[in-house]
Protein backbone atom coordinates (compact mmCIF):
# COMPACT_ATOMS: atom_id res chain seq x y z
CA UNK A 1 0.00 0.00 0.00
CA UNK A 2 1.49 3.11 -0.87
CA UNK A 3 2.25 5.82 1.72
CA UNK A 4 -0.76 8.64 -0.08
CA UNK A 5 -3.58 5.59 0.50
CA UNK A 6 -2.65 5.88 3.93
CA UNK A 7 -5.85 6.23 6.25
CA UNK A 8 -5.31 9.40 7.39
CA UNK A 9 -4.79 10.53 3.55
CA UNK A 10 -8.14 8.87 2.45
CA UNK A 11 -9.82 10.60 5.44
CA UNK A 12 -8.83 14.12 4.10
CA UNK A 13 -9.88 13.22 0.69
CA UNK A 14 -13.73 11.86 1.60
CA UNK A 15 -15.31 15.21 1.76
CA UNK A 16 -13.88 16.01 -1.62
CA UNK A 17 -14.97 12.38 -2.78
CA UNK A 18 -18.65 13.31 -1.19
CA UNK A 19 -18.55 16.65 -3.49
CA UNK A 20 -17.32 14.29 -6.29
CA UNK A 21 -14.51 17.00 -6.54
CA UNK A 22 -11.69 14.04 -6.67
CA UNK A 23 -10.30 12.95 -10.35
CA UNK A 24 -11.38 9.26 -11.19
CA UNK A 25 -8.15 8.05 -10.00
CA UNK A 26 -8.27 9.59 -7.07
CA UNK A 27 -11.61 8.46 -6.47
CA UNK A 28 -10.83 4.81 -6.96
CA UNK A 29 -8.06 4.89 -4.55
CA UNK A 30 -10.94 6.49 -1.58
CA UNK A 31 -13.60 3.83 -2.99
CA UNK A 32 -11.05 0.99 -2.71
CA UNK A 33 -10.07 2.18 1.17
CA UNK A 34 -13.67 2.10 1.80
CA UNK A 35 -13.93 -0.96 1.23
CA UNK A 36 -11.66 -2.49 3.59
CA UNK A 37 -11.84 0.73 6.24
CA UNK A 38 -14.87 0.55 8.39
CA UNK A 39 -14.13 4.03 9.78
CA UNK A 40 -14.31 5.76 7.08
CA UNK A 41 -17.15 4.19 6.07
CA UNK A 42 -19.00 5.19 9.09
CA UNK A 43 -17.21 9.09 8.30
CA UNK A 44 -18.71 9.02 4.85
CA UNK A 45 -21.99 7.95 5.48
CA UNK A 46 -22.03 10.82 8.27
CA UNK A 47 -20.89 13.28 5.96
CA UNK A 48 -23.68 12.47 3.97
CA UNK A 49 -26.61 12.71 6.40
CA UNK A 50 -25.51 16.22 7.43
CA UNK A 51 -25.56 17.31 3.91
CA UNK A 52 -28.90 15.80 3.65
CA UNK A 53 -30.18 17.36 6.45
CA UNK A 54 -28.70 21.22 4.94
CA UNK A 55 -29.75 20.73 1.48
CA UNK A 56 -33.52 20.20 3.59
CA UNK A 57 -32.99 23.03 5.33
CA UNK A 58 -35.75 25.49 3.22
CA UNK A 59 -33.95 29.12 2.38
CA UNK A 60 -36.32 32.32 3.94
CA UNK A 61 -37.07 33.35 0.83
CA UNK A 62 -35.17 32.59 -2.74
CA UNK A 63 -32.92 35.81 -3.46
CA UNK A 64 -35.06 35.14 -7.43
CA UNK A 65 -38.69 35.12 -5.77
CA UNK A 66 -37.27 38.32 -3.38
CA UNK A 67 -35.91 40.46 -6.60
CA UNK A 68 -39.22 39.45 -8.49
CA UNK A 69 -41.02 41.06 -5.97
CA UNK A 70 -38.89 44.32 -6.23
CA UNK A 71 -39.05 44.45 -9.63
CA UNK A 72 -42.94 44.15 -9.47
CA UNK A 73 -43.21 46.72 -7.19
CA UNK A 74 -40.87 48.66 -9.16
CA UNK A 75 -42.61 48.53 -12.20
CA UNK A 76 -46.04 49.25 -10.75
CA UNK A 77 -44.91 52.38 -8.64
CA UNK A 78 -42.90 54.34 -11.02
CA UNK A 79 -46.03 54.74 -13.87
CA UNK A 80 -48.45 55.17 -10.98
CA UNK A 81 -45.93 57.91 -9.05
CA UNK A 82 -45.21 59.15 -12.76
CA UNK A 83 -49.35 59.35 -13.37
CA UNK A 84 -49.53 61.67 -9.62
CA UNK A 85 -47.15 63.50 -10.61
CA UNK A 86 -48.40 64.63 -13.94
CA UNK A 87 -51.67 64.60 -12.91
CA UNK A 88 -50.32 67.36 -9.99
CA UNK A 89 -49.07 69.62 -12.65
CA UNK A 90 -51.63 69.29 -15.04
CA UNK A 91 -53.96 70.66 -12.29
CA UNK A 92 -51.29 73.48 -11.30
CA UNK A 93 -51.21 74.50 -14.86
CA UNK A 94 -55.20 74.72 -15.47
CA UNK A 95 -55.70 76.44 -12.11
CA UNK A 96 -53.12 78.99 -12.99
CA UNK A 97 -54.36 79.38 -16.71
CA UNK A 98 -57.65 79.85 -15.49
CA UNK A 99 -56.79 82.19 -13.14
CA UNK A 100 -54.74 84.69 -15.70
CA UNK A 101 -57.40 84.36 -18.20
CA UNK A 102 -60.04 85.45 -15.54
CA UNK A 103 -58.01 88.27 -14.62
CA UNK A 104 -57.09 89.54 -17.81
CA UNK A 105 -60.06 89.19 -19.69
CA UNK A 106 -62.97 88.76 -17.06
CA UNK A 107 -66.08 87.26 -18.54
CA UNK A 108 -68.79 84.71 -18.25
CA UNK A 109 -66.93 81.50 -18.71
CA UNK A 110 -67.58 79.37 -22.12
CA UNK A 111 -69.09 76.16 -21.97
CA UNK A 112 -65.85 73.93 -22.62
CA UNK A 113 -64.05 76.21 -20.38
CA UNK A 114 -66.80 75.21 -17.40
CA UNK A 115 -66.38 71.13 -18.71
CA UNK A 116 -62.77 71.83 -18.12
CA UNK A 117 -63.20 73.64 -14.69
CA UNK A 118 -65.14 71.00 -13.66
CA UNK A 119 -62.96 68.19 -14.96
CA UNK A 120 -60.00 69.98 -12.93
CA UNK A 121 -61.83 70.47 -9.68
CA UNK A 122 -63.11 67.35 -9.50
CA UNK A 123 -59.70 65.59 -10.35
CA UNK A 124 -58.42 68.27 -7.36
CA UNK A 125 -61.28 66.27 -4.90
CA UNK A 126 -59.99 63.26 -5.81
CA UNK A 127 -56.31 64.28 -5.31
CA UNK A 128 -56.94 65.31 -2.19
CA UNK A 129 -58.76 62.93 -0.45
CA UNK A 130 -56.36 60.27 -1.42
CA UNK A 131 -54.14 62.46 -0.09
CA UNK A 132 -55.59 62.84 3.15
CA UNK A 133 -56.33 58.92 3.67
CA UNK A 134 -52.94 58.21 3.02
CA UNK A 135 -51.73 60.95 5.85
CA UNK A 136 -54.97 59.55 8.13
CA UNK A 137 -53.55 56.19 7.62
CA UNK A 138 -49.82 56.61 8.48
CA UNK A 139 -49.56 57.85 11.47
CA UNK A 140 -52.49 55.79 12.76
CA UNK A 141 -51.01 52.01 11.54
CA UNK A 142 -47.44 53.30 13.35
CA UNK A 143 -49.65 54.49 16.73
CA UNK A 144 -51.00 50.90 17.22
CA UNK A 145 -47.29 48.78 16.21
CA UNK A 146 -46.03 50.89 18.95
CA UNK A 147 -48.90 50.47 21.71
CA UNK A 148 -48.91 46.91 21.06
ZN1 LIG B 1 -9.88 4.76 6.61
Amino acid sequence: MKAADSHEAMERMLSAYLDEELTQAEAQRVELHLQECASCRTALDEMRRIQQLTAQIPFHQPPDAALEAIEQRLSVQAPRRGGWALLVIGIAAWIVYGLVQVLRHPRWPTVPELIAAAVVIGLLLLFVSVLRQRLLERPHDRYRRVKR
